[in-house]
């Protein structure tokens, strides 16, 4: 038997531990973890982590924003010690808040690629905002930006793991990481019904598309969603005020002769690293050539 599920049923009978079992046990981990989706336990997400400890594959002291609080919730679920973080995973610290470089940043939409949670939003070739209500303090924006223009500092004082962290705001990177692994998965199926139809029609040798791959397109891809209910309207309320404040922020730079730099010379890593970036978009079709929509603003949802 599972030594983790046998520690939060100590009272029950000998049994066959089930998918269900561990499926159970997983939920309430992850109920536990505070949903930064910051990758540190080793796991490309929170969910994954939460089904390897729950499966005793991962230990319960690999997530760094959960701290030394979070071990001892995990423990107190599992009926295990309270045992240091694992450093080889980080170090409890300050929430920090990204910020980008306006002037420096070129537009490349990498950091917004790599945002877990879509607390990025710009588009290509312009400089890209933080939405600092929506931004987790994960640091996997920094990696990917060629210039080196994201910083992260500190926001939280003193106040480290979940005190510098609330239950509602693990409630809401959660939901808006899920919104957004939807969104990817939607977007990945219109993109093989796209290239189906496209097959299908040069098989043909017609310019009409078949039936069949005209629905599975019309079928996969994104509908025009009825009216937002509140949630979705105060969400695009804020996206909107990010990107009117980044609107306002290029015109004062722009006034200034400050604007954005370096759109025009970048170097060849960097121009590499934006063209395979475009690449994976023309590939998605999230561009011009794709949908149209390659210089609309991004909004993540
Ligand atoms: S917050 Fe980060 S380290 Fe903690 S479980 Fe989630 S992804 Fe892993
Ligand atoms: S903006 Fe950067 S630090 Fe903030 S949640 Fe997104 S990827 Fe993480
Ligand atoms: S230059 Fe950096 S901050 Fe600007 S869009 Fe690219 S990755 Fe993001």
């Amino acid at each position: 038997m599972c030594h983790l599920v046998q520690a939060v049923r100590p009272q029950a009978e000998p049994h066959v531990v089930t998918v269900t079992d561990i499926q159970i046990l997983a939920d309430r981990i992850e109920d536990l973890l505070p949903q930064t989706q910051c990758t540190k336990c080793g796991y490309p997400a929170c969910r994954p982590y939460a089904e390897a400890v729950a499966n005793g594959e991962a230990n319960y002291n690999q997530c760094p924003p959960g701290g030394i609080e979070g071990v001892a919730r995990l423990a107190a679920l599992l009926g295990k010690p309270v045992i240091p973080l694992n450093s080889a995973n980080g170090v409890e610290r300050a929430r920090p808040l990204a910020v980008i470089d306006e002037q420096v940043c070129i537009g490349c939409t990498l950091c917004m690629q790599a945002c877990p949670v879509d607390a990025i939003v710009g588009a290509p070739k312009q400089m890209h905002t933080v939405i600092a209500e929506l931004c987790t303090g994960c640091d996997l924006c920094v990696p990917p930006c060629p210039v080196d223009c994201i910083s992260m500092p500190p926001v939280t004082g003193d106040a480290t793991g979940w005190d510098a962290w609330s239950q509602s705001q693990a409630d809401a990177a959660r939901t808006r990481h899920n919104q957004r692994e939807a969104r990817l998965a939607r977007e990945r199926e219109a993109a093989e019904a796209r290239a189906a139809a496209r097959r299908a029609g040069t098989a043909a040798d017609a310019p009409v598309l078949s039936p069949c791959a005209t629905q599975t397109a019309e079928a996969a891809a994104p509908s025009n969603a009825p009216a937002a209910d509140d949630a979705e309207a105060k969400k695009r309320a804020i996206i909107q005020a990010a990107l009117e404040r980044a609107r306002k922020k290029k015109e004062e730079l722009a006034a200034k002769g400050q604007g954005p730099r370096n759109t025009d010379q970048v170097s060849a890593d960097v121009q590499a690293q934006i063209d395979a970036a475009e690449a994976r978009r023309r590939r998605l079709g999230l561009t011009a050539e794709g949908n149209g929509d390659a210089d609309k603003p991004s909004n993540p949802r």
